[in-house]
């Protein structure tokens, strides 16, 4: 049994999903120690608790400490079991960290997968929905794997109540490595500012203070029609595409902000972009770790992507997977504002 210490880097739940999907995807059994130790409430919440259960309907794993506030964890999984599944996640827990969870293993089994997810769907400090399927997504495409997700209905935090659909199409004949180095030619560039029981004025606000800061014409800037019982809500959203790449990055609205703090956080995120050459942001390079890795365990050939930053987050996620993978994450500085990880086989 493999021991993974979760209060390692820096010691949040993720130690706890890359474990998990890793666990899932070798057929290793785990044991996670000290979980989400440095937190300031440790130990198993309500949404790694759902990332849990998750995991261990898709593999059949015996578990033992999947209680809340639990802070050690034994998982063994059993054989994948590829399929329909339904997860309730419950008030506004991420859809999408389950997903992240369950997808490795899904996405290498010898059957296709359709999942339903109910909970939340844009969720502060999680990926969203957008982001996964226009910046995480594709990039699976990339390496073979056909993943599409529909959004049926959103969730914001606090209130949930979203709901999705992931169909899940394995790769034919594995995972191909590649390499994500440049952005490639500039593509489309828009900005959405979704409201839901949060008046329309909100968001023509905040699209305005886009506006004078990007100088970008009326059709880039949108309010997509969102129903306005699936709030409140209010998430302003900058989708960047380019030739290999496309990134989007979120400012979620907050009653204690205003239009112009949640517009100038959205900003300061482009303005990081927009500043390196890099292909990946931070939270694409954070996501991007664990598949890029898959892809080189199987076909034993490196793979590399560029990305702007590498977080804490990111170094951790690293670590955790090279417990896991005989494998070598090679960062190198290429120069202030742009990394190189490479993921090479040990050997
Ligand atoms: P906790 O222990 O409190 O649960 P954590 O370590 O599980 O924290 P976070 O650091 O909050 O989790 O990150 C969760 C995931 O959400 C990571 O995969 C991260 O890349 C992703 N993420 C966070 N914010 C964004 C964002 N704005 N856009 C896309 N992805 C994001």
């Amino acid at each position: 049994m493999l021991t993974i210490d979760g209060s390692t880097g820096e010691g949040g739940g993720q130690i706890l999903r890359t474990s998990l999907s890793l666990a899932m995807v070798t057929g290793q059994p785990v044991r996670i120690e000290h979980i989400r130790a440095k937190r300031p409430k440790p130990g198993l919440m309500r949404q790694h608790l759902a990332c849990v259960l998750a995991a261990q309907a898709v593999s059949g794993a015996q578990v033992s400490g999947a209680e809340l506030g639990s802070q050690t964890l034994v998982f063994e999984p059993g054989a994948l079991r590829p399929g329909e599944h339904t997860f309730a996640i419950g008030s506004a827990g991420s859809c999408l960290l389950v997903l992240q969870t369950v997808l490795p293993a899904l996405m290498l089994a010898d059957a296709p997968s359709q999942l339903k997810l109910s909970g939340g769907t844009h969720n502060p400090l999680a990926p969203n929905f957008h982001f996964i399927e226009r910046a995480f997504l594709p990039q699976l495409a990339r390496l073979g794997v056909k993943v599409e997700a529909t959004l049926r209905r959103h969730g914001f935090y606090p209130a949930g109540g979203g709901e999705m659909v992931a169909t899940i199409e394995p790769a034919v004949g594995g995972l191909r490595p590649v390499d994500l180095l440049e952005r490639g030619a500039v593509g489309e560039a828009f900005a959405e500012s979704l409201v839901a029981a949060v008046p329309r004025r909100v968001a023509e606000r905040e699209l305005a203070l886009l506006k004078d800061a990007l100088g970008w014409s009326d059709e880039q800037l949108r309010v997509p029609n969102v129903r306005q019982n699936e709030g409140p809500g209010n998430a302003l959203i900058a989708t960047l595409g380019f030739e290999h790449v496309t990134e989007v990055f979120t400012s979620f609205g907050e009653k204690s902000l205003s239009s112009e703090q949640v517009a100038k956080r959205l900003l300061r995120q482009m303005k990081e972009y927009a500043a390196s050459t890099a292909a990946a942001g931070p939270y694409l390079a954070d996501q991007l770790a664990l598949p890029w890795a898959l892809a080189v365990h199987q076909t034993g050939r490196a793979a590399a992507y560029t990305c702007s930053e590498v977080t804490e987050h990111t170094r951790t996620n690293l670590e955790v997977i090279q417990r896991f993978l005989p494998l070598r994450a090679d960062l190198k500085r290429e120069d202030a504002r742009r990394w190189r990880l490479s993921w090479e086989p040990m050997g």
